[in-house]
């Protein structure tokens, strides 16, 4: 997650509930908990950039590291995807529409 003054991620944590996210190696480096924490994919499944997915179990809906107040346990080491992911963007508007932190939008307003 990243912050806008329109898009706060304060209280959002949408993005982090609807997707399934994924680590790659040199995230878990960064940030020891991702190997301890979340599921390592089996190796025929793996790419360079999916290593470990932070859902650890299949009806687990929402990373490892979501907080119940909604912040990132791990913003400092979060996955690069995580930092790449922008808060404004046609997906964030999409993860807050689809948890009901917004409702639908019906104005462009
Ligand atoms: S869905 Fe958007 S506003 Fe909410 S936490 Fe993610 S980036 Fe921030
Ligand atoms: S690591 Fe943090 S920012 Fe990334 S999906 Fe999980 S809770 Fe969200």
């Amino acid at each position: 997650m990243a912050q806008t003054s329109e898009y706060d991620c304060t209280n959002c944590g949408a993005c982090c509930r609807c997707f399934p996210i994924f680590a790659s190696a040199e995230d878990a480096e960064q940030e020891i908990r991702i190997k301890s924490e979340t599921r390592r994919l089996e190796p025929h499944l793996a790419t360079k950039d999916k290593v470990y997915q932070l859902y650890p179990l299949p009806f687990h809906q929402r990373c490892a590291f979501l907080l119940q107040d909604q912040l990132c346990s791990i913003y400092a080491t979060r996955p690069e995807v995580c930092r790449r992911f922008a808060a404004g963007s046609t997906q964030c508007i999409e993860a807050r529409e689809r948890s009901g932190v917004v409702k639908h939008h019906t104005s462009t307003k």
